[in-house]
C-alpha cells in the first residue's frame, strides 16, 4: 500500500525516512565518536521507553513516513531492541524497519533481529585488518562482525549495507582492501567522510579526508556512478561489473549533499533534530505521554518542520552542537 509522504519543508523536499536513536549508550570506542567510551550517568529512563516510541512511530508513520532506522548509540544493547522492533514493525504504514550497529554479537544475535522484523542492516567496519579494527574501535572484534555479516546473509537479510569512515592515516590505505572485499559479497559498502563534530575537532584535522579520492580511485579501477534511483538519500553509489557488490560514497561536505536530504532524526530522548548538524533538537517528549495526544504530536511534527533549513553550515566551521554522533545515531 503506497503511503505518501506528507511531511514535507519549505524547499520542497519530501521525508519518507527516520533516523530513530533508541539510546546513546554504547560498548565500543571508536576514536572519532567515543574515543573514552559512554561514561555518562543517563539512567535508563532518560531515553524513551517502548511505548513512547511506539506512539513516535504511529505519528511518523501516519505522516508518511514509511522506513525507519533504529540506531544509537549502539541500538542492540538495549534488552528491549526485538520486543520494540516487533511491535513497531506492525504499525500501519511502517514498510520497512533497519538497523546501524556495530555489530556485536551478531553471529549469535542475527536471527533474532530478522524474526523481530528488521528486514536492512548496517554494519560499521571501518578496518578489515584486526588490529587496527581494534585500535579504531577498542575491542578485538573484526573477526566476530565479519562472521556476522555471513550470519545476516544466512538467516536472509537482502539488504546489508557497510559503513566506512574515511580516516587519513588509519584506514587510507586499505582502501583496495575494503573494494576487493565486496567483490564476492552482495553488499553496499559506503566511505563516509569524517563528520567534525564538537568533541573531535583536533582528531577531525588530523583524519579528515576527501571522499574525492575514493571516487577517483573508483573510476580509475572501472567502476562507474550509478545514476541516482528517484527518492534515494545522498549516498553516490559505484559499481563494477565483476563486483556482486556496490560501493556507496556518503561526502556531506560536497557540493549539493542536502538537496537530496530525505530524513528526519529523532534522538532517544526524543528530541526532533531537522538536520545532523542543526543547532539542537526539539523536544517531542510532552507529546508522547497518552495515546490520545497523537494528533498534537503530528501537529507539533508540522509546525517544527518550517525550520528545516536549505543546508548545513558546514563550510562556515559551523558543525552545529552535537558532542559526538552517538548521542544521535549518524
Ligand atoms: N553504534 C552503531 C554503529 O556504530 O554502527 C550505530 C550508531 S553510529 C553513531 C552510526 C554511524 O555513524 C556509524 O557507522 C559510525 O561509524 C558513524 N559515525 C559516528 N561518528 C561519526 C563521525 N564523526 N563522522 C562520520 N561518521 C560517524
Ligand atoms: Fe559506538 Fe557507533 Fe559511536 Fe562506535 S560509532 S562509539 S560503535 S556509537
Amino acid at each position: 500500500m503506497e503511503n505518501k509522504p506528507v511531511i514535507a519543508d519549505s524547499f520542497g523536499r519530501l521525508f519518507p525516512y527516520m533516523r530513530l536513536s533508541v539510546t546513546d549508550i554504547c560498548n565500543f570506542r571508536c576514536t572519532y565518536c567515543l574515543p573514552n567510551g559512554y561514561w555518562k550517568t543517563d539512567s535508563a529512563s532518560a531515553f524513551m521507553e517502548q511505548a513512547e516510541i511506539v506512539r513516535l512511530v504511529r505519528a511518523f508513520a501516519s505522516l508518511g513516513v514509511w522506513k525507519i532506522r533504529l540506531t544509537g548509540g549502539e541500538p542492540t544493547i538495549r534488552n528491549d531492541f526485538t520486543d520494540i522492533v516487533a511491535v513497531i514493525r506492525d504499525i500501519p504504514g511502517v514498510r520497512k524497519l533497519a538497523f546501524t550497529t556495530n555489530g556485536y554479537k551478531l553471529p549469535q544475535r542475527a536471527q533474532s533481529y530478522y524474526d523481530a522484523g528488521l528486514r536492512a542492516i548496517n554494519i560499521s567496519i571501518d578496518s578489515l585488518t584486526p588490529d587496527q579494527f581494534k585500535k579504531i574501535t577498542g575491542h578485538d572484534r573484526l573477526r566476530d562482525v565479519l562472521e556476522g555479516i555471513q550470519k545476516s546473509f544466512e538467516v536472509g537479510f537482502k539488504d546489508v549495507k557497510i559503513n566506512t569512515v574515511l580516516l587519513k592515516g588509519l584506514n587510507d590505505e586499505e582502501l583496495d582492501h575494503f573494494i576487493d572485499f565486496v567483490k564476492d559479497k552482495p553488499v553496499s559498502l559506503r566511505f563516509i567522510e569524517l563528520m567534525r563534530t564538537l568533541d573531535n575537532q583536533s582528531y577531525f584535522n588530523e583524519h579528515h579526508l576527501s571522499g574525492t579520492i575514493v571516487k577517483e580511485k573508483l573510476l580509475r579501477r572501472g567502476w562507474h556512478l550509478l545514476p541516482r534511483e528517484d527518492g534515494a538519500g545522498p549516498a553516490l553509489e559505484f559499481k563494477h561489473p565483476d563486483s556482486k557488490g556496490t560501493i556507496g560514497l556518503i561526502a556531506p561536505y560536497s557540493k549539493d549533499f542536502c538537496k537530496s536530504c530525505n530524513r528526519l532524526r529523532v534522538s532517544a530522548k526524543g528530541d526532533l533534530h531537522l538536520c545532523l548538524f542543526g543547532e539542537g533538537g526539539y523536544s517531542l517528549r510532552d507529546y508522547l505521554q497518552s495515546d490520545d495526544q497523537i494528533d498534537e504530536l503530528q501537529e507539533k511534527i508540522l509546525h517544527l518542520m518550517n525550520f528545516k533549513r536549505s543546508a548545513h553550515f558546514l563550510h562556515d566551521d559551523n558543525s552545529g552542537v552535537r558532542e559526538h554522533l552517538a548521542s544521535i545515531g549518524g
